[in-house]
């Protein structure tokens, strides 16, 4: 990429950020010369233009060349007539503002606008962006959690209204993270202008401790000016940090007063936040405080119907209940157990049941006790060791003959079972589409084949089938 690109990826961030006007007066015919020494040389066609740039924008400019370049410490501007001849390389920035352009920009603002900038940044902490997976109507509401759901909407609505600061606190993977993101997310969209940013508290310490160190507390602190809604995540991190603390303590009340909208969430509430100072205790707990509740039965089952809809995995209601049954405290766990299903049923088309979601939460939570589960009774049940026994517990479940089964009868009652048995003996006990078409009166391995893989394609979009080879397992104690 030549600097001349380079700067012009610069621009494309800066643009929606800056009235149309100014920018077209104050970045027509500019360039960037040189980046050398971290430092990015700007050319710019007049002194009027330098003292601009280097006074109004340098901030915006150095942000922009950092989420461009993160290795870019700072900028210098040099005056040239240069660039503003017919053959220069100042950039007509009129170009920058057709209709397609204006609409990729924003775009790119908006996703990059909520990053953390690290002044003086290094490649190696990672910024945070907000994960647009989170939204408000995906955020599953039970009957506990309908306040702490309303309030953000609320301030989704109306950033910096009456909720504020929106101060949300739970035990850990009760959707916290979740909630405050999702908040982010719907102000970028329904004010697409606004400037959100959202880091851990954590993250917070690290600048600030960068910040010291570096000398850059002044350019730190110019960071958080202009943002519209500050979302920090896990505030017990400020325990015991003293700087940070002070330093959020002023980066709050500048936002506050200004009626910028704060949302924090934390593991406990405002007054049991211990090594905390009590100025900052008393600052979250002044607008609305919201406890997020474990999901009782009925919650975690929508949870569970809502996110394997969004993982597209479709699981017999049983494997469901079960699930809800049995993970209880924590929605990360529950998605933890839906991320393995999903692996159980895509590396190896295999149809999740009881005894194998069982099994996961064994192997999560040795410590369990697993309920509507008993693996004795399940080790009584005969277990299917051959295809004959697939053959027959297949056969029995829907009522054919297993010389039905094995013949040449090509009508759906028995070709379904059939196919099914097949699909079974291949992936639970392995044998090759050759041995299987043998045993089944010396069928042709391809039509072994087709059958399990048109099995494998209905498991994907029939539920119906999904039970039946639930039972069938069960049957064979799998
Ligand atoms: P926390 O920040 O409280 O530790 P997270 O927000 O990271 O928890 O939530 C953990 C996971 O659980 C996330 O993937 C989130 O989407 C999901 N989650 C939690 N509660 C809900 C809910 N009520 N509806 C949908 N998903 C939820
Ligand atoms: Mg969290």
């Amino acid at each position: 990429m030549s600097h001349k690109e380079f700067w012009i990826n610069i621009l494309r961030r800066l643009q929606p950020t800056i009235k149309k006007a100014h920018f077209l007066t104050w970045f027509q015919n500019t360039t960037a010369s040189s980046i050398k020494d971290e430092t990015l040389v700007i050319t710019v066609p007049t002194v009027y233009a330098r003292k601009w740039l280097a006074e109004k924008y340098d901030l915006k400019i150095f942000q922009a060349a950092q989420e461009q370049d993160a290795s870019i410490k700072s900028i210098k501007y040099k005056v040239s007539s240069k660039v503003a001849d017919q053959d220069g390389d100042g950039v007509d920035v009129k170009t920058l503002f057709s209709a397609e352009n204006e609409k990729k920009t924003r775009k790119v603002r908006n996703s990059n606008q909520i990053n953390v900038l690290k002044p003086g940044s290094s490649e190696k902490i990672t910024t945070q962006m907000l994960n647009n997976k989170y939204k408000l109507n995906n955020y599953v509401v039970g009957s506990d959690n309908r306040l702490p759901h309303a309030a953000c909407q609320a301030v989704a609505n109306m950033p910096g209204g009456i909720y504020n600061p929106l101060y949300l606190y739970s035990e850990v993977g009760l959707g916290k993270t979740h909630l405050v993101q999702a908040v982010g997310n719907e102000i970028l969209t329904a004010f697409p202008d606004m400037v959100v940013k959202y880091l851990t508290a954590e993250k917070f310490v690290t600048e600030v401790v960068e910040a010291i160190g570096r000398r850059h507390m002044r350019r730190f602190k110019e960071q958080y000016r202009n943002v519209d809604c500050l979302l920090i995540d896990d505030v017990q991190f400020f325990a015991r940090k003293n700087s940070s603390q002070q330093e959020f303590f002023h980066t709050f009340n500048e936002l506050y007063d200004s009626n910028k909208q704060i949302i924090l969430t934390s593991d406990r509430a405002p007054s049991e936040l211990d090594d905390l100072d009590e100025r900052l205790k008393s600052r979250f707990s002044m607008g609305m405080v919201v406890e997020l509740i474990a999901p009782d039965f009925e919650t975690r089952l929508a949870i569970l119907n809502q996110k394997s809809k969004e993982f597209q995995l479709i699981l017999d209601p049983d494997v469901l209940s079960f699930i809800a049954n049995n993970v209880t405290n924590n929605v990360r766990e529950i998605e933890g157990v839906l991320r393995q299903l999903v692996a159980e049923v895509q590396l190896f088309e295999r149809v999740p049941t009881i005894k194998s979601v069982a099994e996961i939460i064994k192997r999560m939570n040795k410590a369990q006790k697993i309920i509507g589960y008993d693996p004795e009774e399940t080790n009584k049940k005969k277990f299917a060791k051959t295809s004959m026994d697939i053959i027959s517990i297949v056969a029995d479940y829907y009522n054919v003959t297993v010389d039905q089964m094995l013949g040449k009868a090509r009508n759906k009652e028995v070709m379904v079972p059939r196919q099914i048995s097949m699909y079974l003996i291949k992936n639970e006990l392995g044998h090759s589409y050759e041995r299987i078409g043998a045993g089944f009166g010396g069928r042709n391995h391809t039509t072994v084949m087709h059958s399990c893989n048109k099995t494998i394609k209905m498991l994907h979009k029939n539920l119906r089938l999904i039970r039946d080879i639930n039972s069938i397992k069960k049957e064979m104690g799998l």
